[in-house]
């Protein structure tokens, strides 16, 4: 794709400040803040044109979800036309997600078992009725579910593993047609996936705007009061996913990938604000697709294979939030009602968290509602699910960022794996 000129508009540095000023505006704007009772107007208005640029940013970003999949999982597939190829890469990608997710769901479970925020904790659980959005996953469905039974639906819905082994048999019997309509039918999608991949360009261009409304709304209407006997508890989520994205990951960025941790950030840095503020790695999918490629140099064959994969089912951070806010539960079910919280529960846990992290969507709260999995498994009431409903925004925001921050790295190494030498960097802001 041709070279952009990217101005100071278009650093994430930019995007960083815009964060930081939504945030100290919105906190401003909140009704526990400095400002709340005495412009009433002024806040709603504030807020309502907020509400208004978060949402066209939202949806252009989705506009192009499901077309991005489509196009650049079958192009990506139909250019490593060998199945053993395809077979390896797509073995040793998913490989990377597993080792990772369960890095990030072991380090969960030592925090919380070190810091044990349940135990003693005063939650009153009763008063908080209501329903999960979405409501309690089965596991069956959640298989059945990976095989469309009507392709429109599926993208109709943004119902991404279904679209996903749609597109993967699309592009796999693409490679068996013969080599006259193959080439036709390669270069179109090839084609489809670069107009997308452009478009997403031009989208990003809102990109500080958007984050300074996202971040606005986030913080005026954050329920600070809630925070306070949940604090332990967002403190061990919170420094869990610390750990992995500042340790564990760089560490494999550096030995498995080649790429210097801190410079592949500064690289894929507008994805990762993305998924901050958007709290979904399907809405922020086009961004790290742009990104991977355009700045951080990874192929185009393994960025639009690892990618769309990676938004879907590589999920670390959500991973180890299930795992920490089960274990949450448990030991405030222990501590007062006599629930037992034995090793094999726990081990429950560290299998029910991977598949739950799979199986969620790339869309904010996805993996509380998965949560309802894990509880039913440790025969723990669903309520407590609701409870952390509260709290549940900024631990997303940080879920989704290492989620991201995650794909990324998967796909350095894969273009490592696949290409002999690991991805140069192209543009790095840091
Ligand atoms: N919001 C997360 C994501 O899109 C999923 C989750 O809720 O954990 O990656």
């Amino acid at each position: 794709m041709a070279p952009e000129r990217r101005g100071w508009w278009q650093s994430p540095w930019t995007a960083l400040g815009a964060l930081a000023l939504g945030a100290v505006c919105g906190f401003a704007l909140n009704p526990s803040g400095p400002i709340a009772g005495t412009v009433p107007g002024f806040v709603s208005g504030t807020l309502a044109t907020a509400d208004l640029v978060a949402s066209i940013f939202l949806r252009l970003l989705k506009m192009l979800v499901a077309p991005l999949v489509l196009f650049s999982l079958v192009a990506g597939v139909a250019s490593i036309a060998d199945p053993r190829r395809l077979g390896r890469l797509g073995a040793r990608t998913f490989a990377y997600y597993m080792v990772t997710s369960l890095l990030a769901v072991l380090t969960g479970l030592v925090l919380v078992n070190l810091i044990g925020p349940g135990r003693g904790a005063r939650l009153q659980m009763a008063e908080h009725p209501g329903t999960l959005p979405g409501g309690a996953i089965g596991l069956r469905e959640m298989i059945v579910g990976l095989v469309p039974d009507n392709i429109f639906g599926a993208l109709a819905r943004l119902d991404m593993l279904p679209i996903i082994t749609f597109s993967l048999l699309l592009g796999f019997a693409l490679t068996r047609l013969d080599p006259e309509r193959r080439n036709v039918l390669t270069r179109l999608f090839d084609a489809g996936f670069h107009l997308f991949t452009r478009l997403a360009l031009m989208v990003l261009s809102l990109l500080p705007i958007a984050v300074f409304a996202l971040i606005l709304r986030v913080a005026a209407r954050a329920e600070l009061r809630v925070f306070g006997d949940l604090a332990l508890y967002v403190l061990t989520v919170a420094l869990a996913l610390v750990i992995h994205a500042v340790i564990t990951l760089p560490i494999v960025a550096r030995l498995a990938a080649g790429v210097r941790p801190v410079r592949w950030a500064g690289a894929i840095a507008p994805a990762l604000l993305t998924a901050f503020s958007t709290s979904s790695s399907s809405a922020t999918l086009p961004v790290t697709l742009e990104t991977a490629e355009e700045r951080g140099g990874v192929g185009n064959r393994t960025a639009s294979f690892v990618l769309p994969l990676g938004a879907t089912i590589n999920m670390d951070g959500t991973a180890l939030y299930e795992c920490v806010a089960t274990i949450f539960l448990a030991q405030y079910y222990a501590s007062s009602a006599g629930y037992e919280l034995t090793l094999t529960r726990q081990l429950i846990v560290v299998v029910t968290a991977l598949l739950a992290s799979i199986g969620a969507a790339g869309i904010p709260s996805a993996g509380l509602v998965m949560m309802t999995i894990i509880l039913t498994a440790l025969d723990l009431p669903l309520e407590g699910a609701l409870l952390l409903l509260a709290v549940d925004r900024p631990l997303d925001m940080m879920r989704t960022t290492v989620n991201v921050w995650s794909d990324s790295i998967g796909a350095a190494l894969m273009h490592r794996l696949e290409e002999g030498a690991p991805p140069v960097p192209r543009v790095s802001d840091a």
